[in-house]
């Protein structure tokens, strides 16, 4: 089930549930974000004149509304505090369930929970305490007009995945 303009990844991945769906940065500031994915970190914003840590990252601080923002990096690793499996109202493009989990980073990370979704685990099997780590992969290109051009863009989104247990 492919549909012209709209990437599809094998179930994995879906516009929908994309913060910035169009992240070439000739069309969105937070493109940053995705460059830093590519290097395999996980990051986001803090605000440089009143020290606001925001996440999902921003482009203007919510707090004093300040774009003087810079990119910290947030942890890879965290604990599943709440799983939710959803069987309905499911994305076009996922099978149900879509797994979704507030995730704890740590005490030490400066955002303390974020949801996100997790993939690479079958129903019924994600639990609170479990430990979960970032996942990085590549959406397939796709073209956008720019400039009376069309160009592929290249990206990469993300989600969690558990922590294999050895
Ligand atoms: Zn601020």
């Amino acid at each position: 089930m492919a549909t012209a303009w709209i990437p599809f990844l094998e179930g994995r991945y879906s516009p929908t549930l994309d913060m910035w769906p169009i992240e070439a940065k000739e069309f969105n500031r937070i493109y940053k974000f995705y460059e830093n994915l590519r290097e395999g970190k996980f990051t986001t914003t803090k605000c440089k004149n009143c020290g606001k840590i925001a996440y999902p990252p921003r482009v203007i601080c919510p707090e004093c509304y300040s774009d003087e923002l810079e990119w910290i990096e947030l942890p890879k690793k965290g604990k599943v505090i709440v799983v939710v499996e959803k069987w309905g109202g499911v994305p076009i493009c996922y099978e149900p369930p879509l797994i979704d989990a507030w995730i704890d980073l740590g005490k030490n990370s400066p955002v303390k929970r974020i949801l996100s979704r997790v993939i690479n685990c079958a129903p019924g099997t994600l639990k609170e305490g479990d430990e979960v780590q970032l996942a990085v992969f590549d959406v397939p290109p796709h073209p956008i007009e720019l400039k009376k051009e069309t160009i592929t863009v290249q990206r990469v989104f993300f989600a969690f995945e558990p922590v294999k247990k050895s």
